[in-house]
């Protein structure tokens, strides 16, 4: 397959082949047509890293996103560290958003300052779970116009109590028709516990 037999729009078609991304991953063939369906399909995908995973749901993210103003939350993505969360936005979201002007994508770390009483203007958010909890929680974000939540290492999600209980958090907080997408390196009984949660009548896809 190519990806613009994946059918692709043409500005992210552009991008990843500017990243110099030639064929789709197998991880990406399978997972691209559940990611980009209408209706959307929830997916869960046991992946590791080097698959190519991130551009993955990297895609599905940027396809959902309607670039509007004042920006709303539209795509939310958490990670169990914030090097995971830095590494996505850097390596994947900025690279495939460069021709989605207008674009705006926040990181939710700790760490990171939001003006009191402010809310958040940003199309996308990525961040670790006890961070965009706390956002949920004081309507920085506003989550009724997400379309794609996205859990990247599932695994090391469930290895920490406190994320695994925030994950579930925000899970709740998803408006109803999100598209839900878990990527996990390997799923060990309570991993799979955890994604059956997470994500409901879900494709599961192998590589
Ligand atoms: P990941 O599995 O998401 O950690 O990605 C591993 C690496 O593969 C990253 O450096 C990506 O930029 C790269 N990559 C992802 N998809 C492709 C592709 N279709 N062709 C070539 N490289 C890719």
């Amino acid at each position: 397959k190519t990806f613009q037999e994946l059918k692709l729009p043409e500005h992210l078609l552009k991008a990843i082949f500017e990243m110099g991304f030639e064929r789709p991953s197998a991880i990406q063939e399978e997972a691209l047509p559940r990611i980009l369906a209408n209706p959307p399909r929830n997916v869960i995908g046991q992946a590791q890293s080097g698959s190519g995973k991130t551009a993955a749901f990297v895609v599905g993210m940027l396809f959902r996103v309607k670039i509007d103003a004042p920006a709303t939350c539209q795509a939310l993505c958490v990670t169990p560290t914030r090097e995971l969360a830095v590494q996505i936005f850097q390596n994947a979201v900025t690279p495939m958003a460069a021709h989605m002007k207008g674009l705006k994508v926040r990181l939710a770390l700790s760490g990171e300052q939001i003006e009191r009483g402010a809310k958040l203007d940003s199309h996308i958010v990525i961040g670790t779970p006890g961070k965009v909890v706390d956002w949920l929680k004081r309507r920085i974000i506003d989550a009724k116009n997400i379309k794609v939540f996205v859990l990247d290492e599932a695994d090391n999600m469930v290895a920490e109590s406190g994320h695994r209980a925030n994950s579930l958090l925000i899970k709740k907080q998803m408006p109803k028709g999100c598209q839900s997408l878990l990527f996990s390196a390997t799923f060990p009984s309570e991993v799979i516990a955890f994604a059956e949660r997470m994500v409901h009548n879900p494709d599961k896809i192998l590589i």
